[in-house]
């Protein structure tokens, strides 16, 4: 069997292997590779720094992968030299191993330009998982970090070290940033969007030195001017690692040079990745290197394929909130037309250039939902003539993005990891995929950089049809209508009662299932201004405790944060042995749950216990578990109690779609389990995470990171936004974790916290209405709806 060598385990090289091994010929493989890990994503590095993904969530090929394919894996190991005379590779080891075919993938390394002092302690480069571990030792809240670089990568880094609570500025050469993606326009909005965030922005600065004695202190620009900073970040480009190719002789300019099949001037040396030059260009991207893999393993495997074309370069700046997308040329030669919009309330840029009728850069900021359409168009060269007039803005038709359909199978979908269109329709088909948690699972498309989460949402409306059902579904028999179209009625409408939707767009009488729906619709549409109909609620919430499977209920007051007195705690056991309840319980939730009660008792119990309803039985919010944070523990680093409290007590009393869980832990050791809940806050140094969509029951899944703010209020704000925004759009008893899948978290976070300011008010317009319109159910003891409300339940009760 043929020996392949490679000599990178990144991306590339992985990737490279990943296409061959889906090949009929066989090699005997080894990957040797200079850092100490499995291949992983390394353009989530980013994610990680800014604390939204973990090492372990990043990874893309694990040991078994290896394993199981047989390859032979060694890490940790520099090759240093190859023979291709001899046909060896030697390590930095001394070990020395034959290939019959060597594939070079070793990548880039920071670009370090000539400054004074960048070997000073504190002076960081970000390019590898490593790095990002040392940049997340070094953060601490408060600290100032100087970013040197203001391109992609600079201004990720930069988002990163904020969110972990650094005084960040970036100091870039350039007057614009990202100047080789936007132009200066372009750049004016992006910087004000890095502002906006909290980070710093210097332009036409020159660093000349890192000031310290051994430790960086600071920097000093060329005109003199200093800035202190208690590290520095060096992002200022990348460099092709060519010197293992050049010793060995192999042609090399910028990079090492390859043919359209990949093959460098040694026939039996290839090469792909970012160290590659081809007709003259190096790529910085993971697109190329992924059409590289596919032309070379074909060329490996001995079959005639179309060689390598080159990649519409193509970049989307991986920070929350400042959306930006970059293709192709977008330089104002003569003989272009270019066709610009903005906006500066908005924060919208948008910028084409046509050339020859045909698309040949593009530039969005602020808004880049359509960038798979200009991308498609640049690809596919599209003539536009006929478009001309919807260039900038896409026909309403056609607005809610590409229209898939169009799309032939072999496009690319998802760039970061090559997954086509092909692909990710027989994968739904082959594997009966519903939701996007399962494509992303099975494909990894749209895991990446973010981009073709919307493209990936409609192949899956296109192709599933239990998706498109599920979209599309009559809420029950009874109304043949969907529970988005029915909010729309009874807003439109200004229906205020079930009955009332029931008689003109339904059978008149409802069900089990529509009821309770609109029941709850009512309530969330109205803001608790409507026309409550009681027996369209479920028995729990006409009573306003959870029936048991005896007929008897259990009573949980609200405790708020889980925290209560010696006085209430002595008001519980009187009420406790009164009444001769069954069982006094802690529950899962840090609640006291009395169980046992009979349905005559319980308004004298809720009088007795003098503290309002915990909400345990009903679709609303239940409670908020929390860790003892700063008050007590010694790892705290934010207050988790009075967060906790304050949380409970913005919520309670209201509905939700189901049942609705929160936690607030005071450091990410997470002991109150924050990261499993419908909304949790998590406490870190200088700052809080929110994270939305958690669950630990019969599902179990860890909630995603909505938003990192600096303060506790900002984190119960943000809290807010999604909780209405929940509220009013997702299905009857559909928990968060399905609704966060259904929708993925980047919409969530479009729709929440990047939404317009106007959007956001009215989320905590509606909210602070619904707020004002609630009470505490078990006032309701005093006053009964009707007169057998608490009577004792009857053997044959529906209990629904
Ligand atoms: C923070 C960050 C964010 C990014 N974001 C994006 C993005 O949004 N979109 C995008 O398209 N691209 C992005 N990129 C770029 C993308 O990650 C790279 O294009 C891609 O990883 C290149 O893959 P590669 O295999 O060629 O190189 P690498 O991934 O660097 O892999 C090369 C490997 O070879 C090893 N190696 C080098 N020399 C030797 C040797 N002599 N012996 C043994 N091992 C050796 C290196 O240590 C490395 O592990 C980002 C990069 C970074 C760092
Ligand atoms: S989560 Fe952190 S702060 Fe809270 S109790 Fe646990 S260790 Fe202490």
């Amino acid at each position: 069997m043929e020996r392949l060598v490679v000599v990178g385990n990144g991306m590339a090289g992985t990737a490279c292997v990943e296409q061959v091994l889906k090949y009929a010929k066989k090699f005997d493989i080894t990957i040797l590779g200079d850092e100490t890990h499995v291949n992983y994503n390394r353009i989530l590095l980013s994610a990680v720094l800014a604390g939204e993904k973990s090492h372990d969530e990043i990874v893309l090929n694990s040991l078994e992968w290896y394993q199981q394919h047989d390859i032979r894996l060694r890490l940790g190991v520099r090759i240093a030299a190859i023979d291709p005379v001899a046909k060896t590779v030697s390590g930095d080891d001394g070990c020395v191993t034959p290939y019959d075919k060597l594939l070079l993938a070793t990548g880039s390394s920071p670009l370090i330009p000539p400054i004074e002092g960048v070997k000073k302690e504190g002076v960081y480069v970000f390019r590898n998982l490593d790095d990002t571990r040392a940049l997340l030792d070094r953060a601490r809240s408060g600290a100032r970090a100087v970013v040197i670089g203001g391109g992609l990568l600079g201004l990720e880094a930069a988002r990163g070290l904020q969110v972990q609570g650094c005084d960040v500025t970036v100091v870039h050469l350039m007057d614009t940033l990202m100047e080789r993606q936007v132009d200066f326009a372009g750049g004016s909005y992006l910087k004000a969007k890095m502002e906006c965030l909290g980070v710093k922005v210097l332009l036409g600065r020159n660093t000349a030195a890192i000031l310290g004695n051994t430790k960086a202190e600071g920097v000093r620009f060329k005109d003199g001017t200093e800035l202190p900073a208690d590290f520095v970040v060096i992002a200022a480009g990348i460099r092709p690692n060519v010197e293992l190719a050049r010793k060995a002789g192999l042609q090399v300019n910028r990079g090492i040079v390859v043919n359209d099949f990949m093959g460098t001037s040694d026939a039996d040396i290839y090469a792909v990745g970012e160290c590659v030059e081809h007709k003259g260009m190096c790529y910085g991207l993971v697109a190329p290197l992924l059409e590289q893999g596919r032309v070379l393993a074909a060329t490996l495997a001995g079959n005639t394929v179309p060689g390598y074309e080159g990649t519409v370069p193509a970049a989307k700046l991986k920070v929350m909130g400042v959306e930006v997308f970059s293709a192709g040329d977008f330089s104002e030669s003569p003989g272009n037309d270019v066709i610009r919009f903005e906006d500066g309330a908005l924060g919208t840029y948008k910028k084409l250039i046509v050339r020859d009728n045909r698309l040949a850069g593009v530039i969005l900021i602020g808004e880049t939902a359509d960038s798979h359409r200009y991308m498609d168009w640049l690809q596919s060269k599209t003539d536009l003539r006929e478009k001309r007039r919807n260039l900038l803005f896409p026909e309403p038709a056609a607005d809610s993005g590409l229209d898939v359909a169009e799309l032939p199978d072999s496009k690319t979908v998802c760039g970061c990891h090559g997954v086509t269109k092909g692909t990710i329709v027989h994968t739904i088909l082959d594997r009966g995929l519903t939701t996007l948690a399962q494509l992303k699972e099975c494909t990894r498309a749209s895991t990446g950089c973010g981009s073709c989460t919307d493209l990936c949402l409609h192949l899956l409306k296109a192709v599933a049809p239990q998706f498109q059902e599920e979209e599309k579904k009559a809420l029950c028999k009874c109304i043949p209508l969907s529970e988005d179209q029915l909010r729309d009625i009874v807003r439109s409408q200004k229906l205020r009662s079930v009955q009332e939707v029931l008689d003109i767009y339904g059978s008149g009488t409802g069900c089990a299932i529509c009821k309770p729906a609109l029941s709850y619709m009512m309530d969330m549409v109205w803001c608790g201004r409507h026309e409550e109909d009681r027996s369209a609620r479920f028995i729990n919430d006409r009573v306003h405790a959870n029936i048991q499977n005896d007929g008897t209920f259990s009573v949980v007051p609200r405790i708020r944060g889980g925290v209560t007195s010696p006085e209430e705690l002595r008001r519980i056991a009187d009420v406790a042995e009164k009444y001769k309840v069954r069982m006094v319980k802690i529950t899962g939730s840090q609640r006291i749950d009395l169980l046992g009660v009979q349905k005559s008792d319980l308004p004298a119990i809720w009088a007795e216990l003098g503290m309002p309803s915990g909400q345990a039985y009903s679709k609303g919010v239940r409670m908020v578990k929390t860790c003892v944070g700063t008050d007590f523990c010694r790892f705290g680093v934010q207050d988790a109690i009075a967060t906790g409290v304050e949380l409970e007590r913005r919520f309670e009393n209201l509905f939700t779609p189901h049942k609705l869980k929160m936690g607030v832990v005071g450091c990410p050791r997470n002991c109150a389990e924050a990261t499993v809940k419908d909304i949790g806050l998590v406490g870190q140094e200088g700052s809080w995470q929110v994270v939305v969509g958690g669950a630990a029951g019969k599902k179990v899944r860890k909630a995603d990171l909505l938003v990192t703010v600096e303060s506790a209020e900002e984190a119960l704000q943000a809290a807010a936004l999604f909780f209405q925004y929940y509220r009013e759009n997702a299905n009857y008893l559909e928990r968060t974790y399905d609704f966060v899948e259904r929708l993925g978290i980047e919409r969530v976070r479009r729709e929440t916290i990047y939404a317009a300011v106007a959007v956001q008010q009215g989320l905590r317009d509606r909210l602070r209405k619904s707020k004002a319109n609630s009470k505490d159910a078990w006032l309701e003891g005093d006053q009964p709806r009707h007169p057998s409300q608490f009577v004792q339940i009857q053997p044959m009760e529906n209990v629904q």
